[in-house]
């Protein structure tokens, strides 16, 4: 079994390990809450970093780095000091993946230099340090030639029916999702996702014209997503900038490989390559599987459209 671990292909091991590597991290995450001491810096308006961030982050570059070494790797808290202890280094494959699943044709030639991943170790923080613990997600993005094309979202304090915390669903083009079981939102209302805490006058119009039954103000870019998964809600709407790459890599392709889509609020894909700014300037538009992207891109005033219609 090892030697066809081995031989997998380079994406298949990467999500493969990347599902062991965001675990760890997790366990991070609730060691450095259990601890009590935070540690919180202030990066900017609305914007904080804790110890769980800054570690669960070394753990994850730490260990792609050591199995991926020519891959670009993107973290969310920067350039980070890789001296890491023993135990953040994860080196095991997650092998129901490999043995489960066989690599889409299109992604069996891609080499290291093809790919960036996308990290935001702790999506989520003010969640986070305000007790709303479900919604802290761990994103690890895939990109191929500038395509969000797999992610691994874990959830650290997702409490399964046996009681175990942390739970890890992956997703990745041409194969489908896994690590929980995918359900369509209701069809009798419907309901959007949005922003707990960074609302405007543009995020409230885009609302607004939508005429939602119900508004799930929620935080976090992957706890969002989560929703249009699990069919709590039918679209994200984020009519402003202020999501970076990070948050919508993992996001984007796990929602795509289930057959929904995520796109800026023009209805256009990110570009994920290694030179892109990260800020996400056009906003953000997510729609389960079986939702019309279009129709709702088809409601949201121009206002909104232009407000949103940024050079990336
Ligand atoms: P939210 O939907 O507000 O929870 O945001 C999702 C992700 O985007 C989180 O990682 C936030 O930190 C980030 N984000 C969204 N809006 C802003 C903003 N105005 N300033 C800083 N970060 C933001
Ligand atoms: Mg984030
Ligand atoms: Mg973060």
């Amino acid at each position: 079994m090892a030697s066809a671990i081995g031989a997998a292909p380079l994406v298949m091991r990467i999500v493969a390990s990347s599902i062991q590597i965001a675990a760890r991290a997790g366990r991070i995450i609730r060691d450095v809450m259990a601890k009590g001491d935070l540690g919180i810096v202030e990066k900017g308006k609305d914007d904080l970093q804790t110890e769980a961030d800054r570690s669960a982050q070394r753990c994850i570059v730490a260990s792609l780095t050591k199995l991926f070494p020519n891959v670009t790797i993107i973290g969310e808290e920067g350039a980070s000091d890789l001296k890491v202890p023993d135990d953040w280094i994860i080196p095991d494959v997650n092998t129901e993946f490999l043995e489960r699943n066989s690599c889409p044709e299109a992604l069996k030639q891609v080499k290291e230099t093809d790919l960036v991943i996308w990290v935001d170790p702790l999506d989520g923080t003010g969640e986070y340090t305000q007790g709303f613990l479900e919604r802290v997600t761990v994103l690890i993005g895939i990109a191929i030639n500038d395509r969000a094309v797999g992610g691994v979202i874990h959830q650290p304090y997702f409490k399964a029916d046996t009681g175990e915390l942390g739970r890890t669903i992956w997703g990745v083009q041409g194969i489908g999702t896994g690590g929980f079981t995918p359900k369509r939102p209701p069809t009798d209302r419907f309901i959007v996702t949005t922003t707990r805490s960074h609302s405007n006058a543009v995020v409230q119009a885009a609302l607004d014209a939508l005429s939602p039954d119900d508004i799930l103000k929620v935080g976090g870019a992957g706890y969002k997503v989560l929703q249009l998964l699990e069919g709590n809600a039918h679209a994200y709407v984020f009519a402003s900038a202020g999501c970076k790459k990070w948050d919508t890599c993992a996001p984007e392709a796990v929602l795509e490989a289930q057959g929904g889509t995520l796109t800026d609020i023009l209805g256009r894909h990110y570009r994920y390559g290694k030179d892109v700014p990260f800020p996400n300037a056009c906003g953000v538009l997510g729609s389960a599987s079986g939702i019309s992207h279009k129709d709702i891109l088809a409601k949201l005033p121009d206002s909104v459209k232009q407000a949103m219609n940024k050079t990336e």
